[in-house]
């Protein structure tokens, strides 16, 4: 089976200077599926990701080592984690965590006066049904 990835040269937003995407890169992007190409350079890439997240004086090389690769819990698949996942507390890709947010903004005020909040309020099985009915 043959690959069709090649090394693309591409140019960059920040530094306006081209830059090699990879084939290697390529896949990896794929992988993740990451929908548009890099925008920036390594450099100019580094230079914004210190920017905030570290103290100042640290080495952009160090901070792009700061990701831990691990598992999903959710799908499985190997993903990265700008933090250190702790024992026994689920670590979540970008899309599984993505996948989770509006569950987890469901409100916690349920108004009776509101028939999808009615529904809302079955659906977790309480009993805040009782004395509904009219
Ligand atoms: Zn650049
Ligand atoms: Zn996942």
């Amino acid at each position: 089976m043959q690959t069709e990835f090649i090394d693309r040269l591409l140019t960059c937003v920040d530094c306006h200077g081209q830059f090699v995407f990879t084939a290697g890169e390529q896949i990896f992007f794929l992988d993740k599926q990451f929908k548009n190409d890099p925008k920036r350079c390594k450099p100019c890439k580094a230079k914004r990701a210190s920017v905030g997240v570290r103290a100042p004086g640290t080495p952009a090389t160090a901070v792009a080592r700061t990701e831990t690769r691990t598992e999903c819990s959710e799908c499985h698949i190997e993903t990265t984690v700008p933090f250190k996942p702790t024992q026994g507390r689920p670590v979540l890709c970008r899309q599984c965590f993505q996948g989770k947010r509006p569950a987890a903004a469901v409100p916690a005020v349920i108004s009776s006066a509101n028939p999808v909040s009615f529904e809302l309020a079955a659906s977790l099985g309480d009993s805040l049904s009782v004395g509904l009915q009219a």
